[in-house]
């Protein structure tokens, strides 16, 4: 009980840092510099104004200086990463295991904020993600971990891109986004084969009903898919969905 609270309150500190990442790396923008501030009176936030979670509790959703609604998806990304953290202890507990999906988690909880926010995957995260992916399935899972990690990657990566071309073609418009599929690569270091094409297939069920109710009201509108594929892939990096298990794919392809 003790250490899942701690992880708990440390998935809150990240989600708020990862929400700053989220929010800044689109727009180009530095993540050190400058501090947190309120995007409409550019005032400095306190320390005590960013505490997640309970300072926007405090100040009932509103900015101290400029009295203008902050928006509620900043505390849920806090808290969405907070509750992850805490389940990833409850499943994996507290060994090497716990390493991989952390790391997975935390790129996937950007790639949602950045995705809703502004309907981009920064490659920053990607690049940087699959690297890290890799080297850590390098050290965890040892040298067949590795070659499976990348053969696999590589499979989602043109799979994917395939799936775009057919799409395209159908809808006669551009029916994925370069980001998903680069997203899907990077997601297909830590799955199983299977698991995968199960990823895609559940994120697909959902978001279709989805956007087009969101279609039939705003005709415009575009649904990012993006935050559905990076929410399936935790919740089955959560129900431990053969994460972890590539070494398999290597018997499977030989
Ligand atoms: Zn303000």
């Amino acid at each position: 009980m003790y250490y899942t609270i701690i992880f708990f309150i440390l998935g809150l500190i990240l989600g708020s840092f990862y929400t700053v990442i989220g929010l800044r790396l689109p727009n180009k923008e530095s993540i050190i510099k400058p501090r947190s501030h309120c995007p409409n009176c550019k005032r400095k936030l306190k320390w005590y104004e960013l505490i997640p979670i309970f300072s926007y509790i405090i100040q009932r959703g509103k900015c101290r200086g400029c009295k203008k609604h902050i928006s509620i998806k900043y505390p849920l990304y806090e808290l969405l990463t907070g509750i992850c953290f805490a389940l990833s202890y409850i499943v994996f507990g507290l060994s090497l295991k716990i390493i991989m999906p952390l790391t997975l988690i935390s790129l996937l909880i950007i790639v949602i904020i950045s995705d809703i926010e502004y309907m981009i995957i920064p490659d920053e995260i990607i690049i940087f993600g699959s690297i890290l992916l890799i080297v850590e399935t390098l050290f965890i899972n040892g040298m067949n971990g590795f070659l499976a990690s990348v053969v696999n990657s590589i499979l989602f990566f043109i799979t994917m891109y395939l799936i775009k071309k057919v799409g395209d073609f159908i809808f006669k418009k551009e029916s994925l986004g370069g980001g998903d599929i680069k997203l899907m690569a990077m997601i297909g270091i830590c799955f199983h084969i299977k698991t995968i094409v199960v990823i895609i297939f559940i994120a697909s069920f959902i978001a279709l009903p989805y956007a087009i109710i969101v279609m039939l009201k705003k005709k415009e509108a575009m649904v990012p898919y993006g935050p559905f594929l990076s929410l399936t892939s935790i919740a089955l990096i959560l129900l431990k969905q053969n994460f972890m298990s590539l070494i398999d794919l290597i018997n499977y392809i030989v």
